[in-house]
């Protein structure tokens, strides 16, 4: 029996990156998949195809996190196809830095609405089916600039430390229902929205980094197998560092 068999996973923000790497290794390890994308169409019905190809139920909802209404309607539909929703990643996430100084308001409510309001729109979507099936791991991710904080990245740091105050919050109310709610801080994972960053400023972060290398979405993917699957059953609360050691 594959650790994840039976178990339907919502994951936000799939069509690329971290997230299109939890859903492949998710697909592996026997979950069925409902992955959510904000305007890249055909990359999403790539990885559909993709992880149907591998035996597993698997659809891509087009699906604003940061819309309320829409993260209700996303959750009634994967209920009503997969049957359980088992397990939520809030992945789904942006980036808009500069100095406070330079930073418009919009750029700081953007940045908000759509790393940590989504985080309380899916949650609250999923809370009923979950608190019924009594049973439920919730996996937020948050980042190294959440723990640390960055400078340019006041918006982004604020939206992931709030992530893990709500995360932590949520293990507290639904523990006693058997829904764990845990966080994952990725440290530098090399994506289309690290591939932004200067060449030269990337260089030296991957030589200040203990392991020496950027990490890989299939390293935060592995420990998002972890978090959902029954060998964290005892784990809820907690922020897992991901990130080569930067943090040490
Ligand atoms: P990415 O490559 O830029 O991919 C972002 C994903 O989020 C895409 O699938 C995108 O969909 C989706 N998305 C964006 N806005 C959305 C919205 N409003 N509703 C639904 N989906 C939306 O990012 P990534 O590097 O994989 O990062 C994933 C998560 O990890 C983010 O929360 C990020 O903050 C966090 N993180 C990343 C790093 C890193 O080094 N990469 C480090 C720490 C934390 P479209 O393709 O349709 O735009």
């Amino acid at each position: 029996m594959k650790l994840l068999e039976g178990k339907t996973a919502i994951i936000t923000g799939a069509s690329r990156g971290i997230g299109r790497g939890v859903a492949l290794v998710f697909a592996q390890y026997g979950a069925n998949v409902a992955f959510t994308y904000s305007s890249s169409v055909d990359a999403a019905n790539e990885l559909e195809k993709e992880l149907n190809s591998q035996g597993i139920k698997a659809k891509g909802f087009q699906s604003n996190a940061a819309n309320f209404d829409e993260s209700q309607q996303l959750a009634a539909d994967v209920l009503d196809q997969f049957g359980s929703i088992d397990i939520l990643i809030n992945n789904a996430g942006i980036t808009k830095d500069n100095l406070l100084m330079r930073m418009g308001e919009e750029d700081f409510d953007k940045v908000i609405e759509i790393n940590l309001k989504s985080v309380f729109n899916m949650t609250k979507a999923v809370q009923k089916t979950m608190l019924k099936q009594r049973k439920g791991s919730i996996i937020n991710m948050s980042s190294v600039v959440g723990v640390k904080g960055n400078a340019g990245q006041t918006n982004y740091a604020a939206s992931k430390a709030g992530i893990i105050g709500f995360s932590k919050s949520v293990a507290l109310e639904l523990g006693s229902r058997n829904i764990r709610s845990n966080v994952i801080a990725p440290g530098f994972i090399e994506t289309e929205m690290t591939a932004k960053l200067d060449d030269k400023k990337v260089a030296e972060w991957r030589s200040a980094i203990p392991l020496k290398r950027g990490g890989s979405p299939e390293d935060i993917a592995n420990a998002c197998v972890f978090l959902a699957s029954d060998l964290s059953a005892y784990v809820t609360g907690q922020t897992l560092n991901v990130d080569g050691g930067m943090l040490t």
